[in-house]
């Protein structure tokens, strides 16, 4: 009978079947009608050795075997992952909100609504909260949890916080934390001193949010005149100060159909959002969920059959110290920095739900077979449907 190797991990869904291969990585992604077949052979029902040569691809590549008996064989998780990963509790990303200001007019941004355009980057928010905050105490907080990453975003911290980073980044130093810092900003603010003061920190990154390439593309997302022209300037200027920089293309109606030619010869790396309203961005660029596969390792995918693959181990500080589990999902607050330590905040286990929302926990996904490969932003889908378990854009949910 035919079986599968110890090493192949099998994700079924109803569009297919994917098997990992935990020793080398390899993936092989089989349609609905090749998953039937496999299924079949592993049965030992009615194999057809079709045109394709299912059987021989399977064989010759050691996804399955021949064997006398079924003993030792089959699915085996041969990496306890709860167990050997996961066991210790640590934060993975903290993302802190230092501004809610912005000088920039973007059309999808509108500090009095909480909709949300695209996922984590810079929103302005109606909240002058001014809380005259230092970041000392919640720094030695959040370091107790071996944070891995931290983020930084506004509004625009060169814009009108730049006095709250310098603290939060001071204090940062202090504690001997080594790990990334990475301020999302959208560069038109930052000035020779600032840059001069970002060159002590070798371990900062600064994600430049980019709308087009051309002042006229640029005016038609910011409404800010020269805003392109600022851009281009600063990020010259901190590439020249060895400042790691890279760009997050936001896409929408007024830039989708040109690359960013003029930014791309800056040569720094480019990645792409889209802003999720359908309003402002073409309907089937957003439903098309080929773009989200993430080529995982096998020991990832076993991981994210329970886990959130954004969420997981994160936590967001706002700037008036609420905390939540993501900068796009305020109706839930976790805790509040102001009244109670983080220990307390996670000791109610309410961060959990947001943790361990797998995509097999999803409406829709939770039959697909990418669900343990298919980059899950839980804010954007909740920000239509108001349904934490629901998968609104995607044209492959059945
Ligand atoms: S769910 Fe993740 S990707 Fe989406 S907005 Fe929140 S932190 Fe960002
Ligand atoms: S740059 Fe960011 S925060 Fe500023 S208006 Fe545009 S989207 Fe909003
Ligand atoms: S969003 Fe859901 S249904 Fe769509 S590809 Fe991802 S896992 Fe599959």
């Amino acid at each position: 009978m035919y079986v599968l190797n110890q090493f192949v991990k099998m994700i079924i869904g109803n569009n297919g079947i994917l098997l990992y291969n935990r020793l080398n990585n390899a993936v092989l992604d089989l349609n609905e009608e090749q998953g039937i077949e496999l299924k079949r052979i592993l049965e030992n029902v009615n194999i057809k050795v079709n045109k394709t040569n299912l059987l021989d691809t399977l064989l010759e590549n050691e996804w399955i075997k021949y064997s006398e008996s079924i003993v030792g064989n089959g699915n085996i998780n041969l990496f306890s992952l709860n167990q050997v990963q996961f066991s210790d509790f640590k934060l993975s990303k903290v993302i802190i909100e230092l501004s809610v200001g912005c000088m920039l007019d973007c059309f999808f941004c509108n500090e009095d609504e909480e909709e949300i355009y695209t996922s984590c980057t810079c929103k302005k928010w109606n909240k002058k909260e001014d809380i005259n905050v230092s970041y000392n105490d919640i720094v030695s907080q959040i370091l107790q949890y071996n944070v891995d990453k931290i983020m930084v975003v506004g509004g625009d911290v060169f814009f009108d916080a730049f006095d709250k980073l310098r603290n939060l980044m001071l204090s940062l130093k202090e504690n001997f934390y080594n790990g990334e810092i990475v301020i999302v900003t959208n560069g038109t603010c930052i000035d020779k001193k600032q840059i001069k003061f970002l060159q002590l920190f070798p371990n900062v990154r600064l994600n430049i949010i980019l709308f087009g390439d051309d002042e006229k593309t640029y005016f038609g997302v910011t409404n800010v005149k020269n805003a392109y022209k600022r851009v281009k300037k600063n990020i010259i200027s901190l590439k020249k100060n060895n400042i790691r920089v890279n760009g997050t293309y936001l896409i929408n109606n007024h830039n989708m159909y040109k690359k960013p030619y003029d930014l791309m010869k800056m040569d720094i790396d480019i990645g792409i959002k889209y802003v999720y309203n359908e309003k402002y961005t073409n309907r089937e660029l957003l439903l098309n969920y080929k773009g989200r596969i993430m080529s995982n390792d096998a020991i990832t995918t076993e991981a994210l059959e329970d886990i959130n693959c954004c969420l997981f181990r994160q936590i967001f500080i706002s700037s008036d110290l609420k905390t939540y589990p993501c900068p796009n999902m305020r109706e839930f607050v976790l805790g509040d920095l102001k009244k109670e330590m983080l220990f307390e905040i996670f000791s109610r286990d309410e961060y959990k739900k947001f943790w361990y929302l797998s995509k097999s926990k999803i409406e829709g996904c939770k039959e697909c077979k990418y669900r343990t490969c298919c980059f899950d932003c839980r804010a954007i889908e909740y920000s239509v449907l108001k349904n934490l378990y629901g998968e609104y854009y995607c044209n492959n949910v059945k």
